[in-house]
């Protein structure tokens, strides 16, 4: 856990802020389009970060990612088999990114290499929301699977992103979840300004309507 007391977890989140606005800059400064991916484990974030950068590649843009992770290389492995250049992340004890980890990732990089960077969160669908990292967006990933009350129970992560996606889309009817629920849930929460994106990674359904909201 992060929080230890009041005054102390105000500073924390002042001092990421602060390092998050300088990963911004300096993205910007390479002229980086940066993604932030969050969600829970199994949500498919990492099935859907290497399905866009494919199609990205194709568009002839220069694509890497950053695989967060509390332990281990398995998502890092995942997108360099797919052809994605990736460096792992692991934060060791906690269970989310923050920015000061992302930028000696980024320290580590050669960023003029590159015109899109992703950045999977550590899955969790709670305190990523109080880090920004420094992308240009916030993307949060919740699949079928988890059940239909997921907007319900995490309003703040859903308040914290700027896109939301539905993955999974494809076996709704298989796991009995109503995709509706969720979208009504979320459009209520967002005061009815904003739709969710629905797609499937194994389809591939959905996919070009979350790149082209991403501008890319
Ligand atoms: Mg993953
Ligand atoms: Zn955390």
């Amino acid at each position: 856990m992060h929080i230890v007391q009041v005054g102390m977890e105000y500073d924390v989140l002042r001092e990421n802020n602060k390092i998050a606005n300088s990963n911004y800059r300096l993205l910007k400064g390479h002229g980086i389009r940066a993604i932030e991916l969050m969600g829970s484990i199994g949500s498919g974030k990492t099935s859907l970060i290497i399905k866009m950068a494919e199609r990205m590649r194709n568009k002839g843009l220069r694509v890497c990612a950053i695989a967060g992770d509390v332990t281990g290389e398995d998502d890092q492995k995942r997108m360099k088999e797919s052809g994605l250049d990736a460096v792992n992340c692991n934060t060791g004890h906690e269970c989310h990114l923050d920015a000061n980890l992302v930028k000696k990732s980024l320290d580590s990089m050669d960023l003029d290499k590159y015109d899109v960077i992703f950045i999977e969160n550590v899955g969790n669908l709670v305190c990523p929301a109080d880090f920004p990292l420094g992308a240009d967006y916030r993307v949060v990933v919740i699949s079928t699977t988890e059940g239909d009350d997921m907007v319900r129970k995490h309003h703040d992560i859903f308040l914290h992103s700027d896109i939301a996606v539905l993955n999974k889309i494809d076996i709704a009817d298989a796991v009995g979840v109503d995709p509706e629920v969720i979208i009504g849930d979320y459009r209520k929460l967002t005061g009815g300004l904003k739709n969710m994106y629905t797609c499937s990674t194994r389809t591939e359904e959905g996919m070009d309507e979350i790149i082209a909201m991403l501008g890319l």
